[in-house]
């Protein structure tokens, strides 16, 4: 079954909750390689997102998608702010005219969102940043649509594979952001932008579940 709009909100208001829930696990991760505030950050954008959406919710999809992007670039803050914010404004350029989102249509938004912040960050896997959550998430969604599996079991395993990344960026140093300034020392902590561009993968795979897709 193919993804609503309705879906779409509930995705985002789902993120929204989960920024919430876990503001003080992210924050405290960024106490350990950077400067304790990306819970903050995220639950503040979030929370704004959250009050600008009855504005955007009787428009399309990618109208949708580009007020959440908008909001978070001004709103977030930080280094994570201007990604995040890239992201979904990329995800409603390639969403642009769709009244609903098929299978495809999720690998077409992850590759643009994964471009946005590639060039925004100048960044690549292995830095130890969020794309080492997104862009595995990416190719294992990609994997199981090709596999035939539904777009929930294939967002279960796009998270599965994204909560790996997580682990694997506490073995990594980092060299984007502000956890560079520690090199060696970022050894052994795990990235709270990996982590919470997971928890959004998560919220996707919980909304897919809800709308039965
Ligand atoms: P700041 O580092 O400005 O305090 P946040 O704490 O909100 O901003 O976000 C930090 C997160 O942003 C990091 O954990 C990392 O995942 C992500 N990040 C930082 N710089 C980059 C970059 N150049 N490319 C991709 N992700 C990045
Ligand atoms: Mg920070």
């Amino acid at each position: 079954m193919a993804i609503t709009k309705a879906n779409v909100l509930d995705f985002i208001h789902i993120f929204h909750d989960k920024m919430q829930e876990h503001r003080q696990a992210l924050t405290d991760m960024d106490q350990a390689i950077g400067d304790g505030d990306h819970g903050i950050n995220m639950s503040r954008g979030l929370k704004a997102v959250e009050e600008k959406l009855p504005t955007v919710e009787e428009k399309n999809i990618d109208d949708i998608f580009k007020a959440v992007g908008m909001t978070m670039v001004s709103t977030v803050g930080g280094a994570s702010g201007p990604l995040y914010g890239t992201a979904f404004m990329k995800a409603g350029m390639v969403t642009k005219g769709k009244e609903t989102l098929e299978a495809q249509d999720l690998v077409t938004i992850f590759d643009a969102a994964i471009e946005g912040i590639k060039t925004r960050g100048k960044s690549e896997t292995g830095e130890k940043t969020m794309l080492d959550a997104i862009v595995p998430a990416r190719d294992a969604y990609a994997k199981a649509i090709e596999a035939g599996k539904s777009i929930t079991e294939a967002l279960a395993a796009a998270e599965a594979a994204a909560w790996d990344g997580v682990e694997y960026t506490k073995t990594i140093i980092a060299t984007k952001g502000r956890a560079s300034y520690l090199g060696e020392r970022s050894i052994g902590h795990q990235d709270p932008g990996a982590t919470s561009i997971t928890y959004l993968i998560q919220a996707a795979k919980e909304a897919g579940e809800k709308a039965g897709a």
